[in-house]
């Protein structure tokens, strides 16, 4: 920020007041020898007897000369003012104006200055306005306080949307419904099981949702602004730091997914499993992953700001060697098929054999059943890929 001795240039302030006198001479403020003789004139005036000049009464009738401390001022003459009001001459302009703007009233705004100055001094507003256009703090404070009126545009709001999904013709045990939420800004969906159509319910897993992601500002919802409503009090009651407002009513609010039922299908008919509690979490991973057609990135990297993960698949390695690769130690096969990967020099370390042997303990032992899926002759015999196998073999009831 400009400091005070230089948010008001002097010599620029007195080129531009110069310049707007050079076309109104007439208006300029006295300079001080310019007051000096109309002290003089002023005090002629009044000893005068008899008939006095034009200019004469003009000067008694506009101005006096008040003494204070030896010294002597033009003042104004206003008969009802109790006040003394000094007249400021040109040259203590730019000091005047400085002590009141920035000492006084820590860069007050014109109408601030107005009243401050009127009750006190006569200045002519050209050189206040003048005075306030040169100065640069306020130009910095205007600056600054501009984005704070940005915060509030309407068009900053995030907005997530409610959709549930009837599914009580195919029950997954207790589960007969599912909660559609999309975050409508990146198009990332999520997907739930639900038990009920409940607002409770539907809350309780957003809020799962929104402390790991965020929330938006906007809820809306196809199910109607009642269901909105009942929503974010659940959610305001489960967490009142968050504050959530329902979208207007006049919008008309469509399901934001119209194909989810049917990759479900799709999903349960593929894995001939009837546990859509689970397969939601593919169908979710499937959208979420693919290409939107309006923009040229999926959900999953408008929200996390990369590629979608999927360990090693996710990497464009050959089957050959995504087949080859159990344990940490296979690794050194990924730097056998690439040398300039980024990543190898962190597994090839001087130290890193030394390590290994308790990795691989560790792993051993918290995950027993990875090591029958390492059999060579597996991956032979099965196309799917390798997270899945793992998680139906645990799920199958
Ligand atoms: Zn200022």
């Amino acid at each position: 920020m400009a400091t005070e001795e230089s948010c008001v240039n002097k010599e620029e302030f007195y080129k531009k007041l110069g310049e707007f006198y050079r076309k109104k001479p007439g208006k300029k403020p006295y300079t001080r020898s310019e007051q000096e003789k109309i002290k003089l004139e002023i005090e002629t005036a009044k000893s005068k007897k008899g008939q006095k000049e034009r200019r004469e009464y003009f000067l008694l009738h506009t101005y006096d000369v008040y003494e204070r401390d030896g010294n002597s001022f033009l003042i104004k003459k206003k008969l009802k003012l109790q006040k003394t009001i000094y007249v400021i001459c040109y040259e203590d302009l730019y000091d005047r104006l400085y002590e009141t703007h920035v000492r006084i009233t820590n860069h007050a705004r014109l109408d601030k200055m107005r009243k401050y100055i009127n009750s006190r001094m006569s200045i002519p507003r050209p050189a206040l306005n003048i005075f306030l256009k040169c100065c640069k703090a306020c130009d910095i404070i205007k600056e600054t306080h501009q984005p704070k009126v940005k915060v509030i545009q309407p068009l900053k709001y995030t907005r997530g949307q409610i959709d549930l999904i009837d599914f009580q013709s195919l029950p997954d045990h207790e589960y007969k419904w599912i909660l559609l939420y999309k975050d409508i800004k990146t198009n990332f969906i999520f997907l739930r099981p639900l038990q009920t159509k409940r607002a409770s319910e539907t809350a309780i897993e957003l809020l799962k949702i929104f402390l790991e992601t965020g929330a938006p500002n906007i809820l809306q919802s196809s199910n109607g602004p009642e269901f909105v409503e009942q929503i974010i009090e659940e959610l305001r009651s489960l967490w009142p730091e968050c504050v959530q407002v329902r979208a207007r009513r006049t919008l008309q609010i469509e399901r934001s997914e119209k194909n989810i039922e049917e990759l479900l299908r799709a999903w349960i008919a593929q894995h001939k499993l009837m546990r859509w509690s689970l397969g939601l979490y593919y169908v979710q991973w499937q959208k979420n992953t693919n290409f939107t057609e309006n923009s040229n990135k999926c959900a999953y990297k408008a929200l996390f700001g990369c590629e979608p993960k999927a360990g090693f698949g996710s990497d464009n390695l050959p089957q050959s060697i995504l087949t080859k690769i159990n344990e940490e130690d296979d690794l050194h096969l990924l730097n056998l098929h690439s040398n300039n990967d980024g990543n190898s020099a962190e597994i090839s370390g001087n130290n890193y054999y030394e390590h290994q042997s308790i990795i691989v303990e560790n792993v051993s032992r918290e995950f027993p059943v990875s090591r029958e899926f390492s059999e060579d002759n597996y991956y032979e015999n099965n196309s799917q890929p390798l997270a899945s196998h793992m998680l139906i073999g645990h799920i199958s009831r």
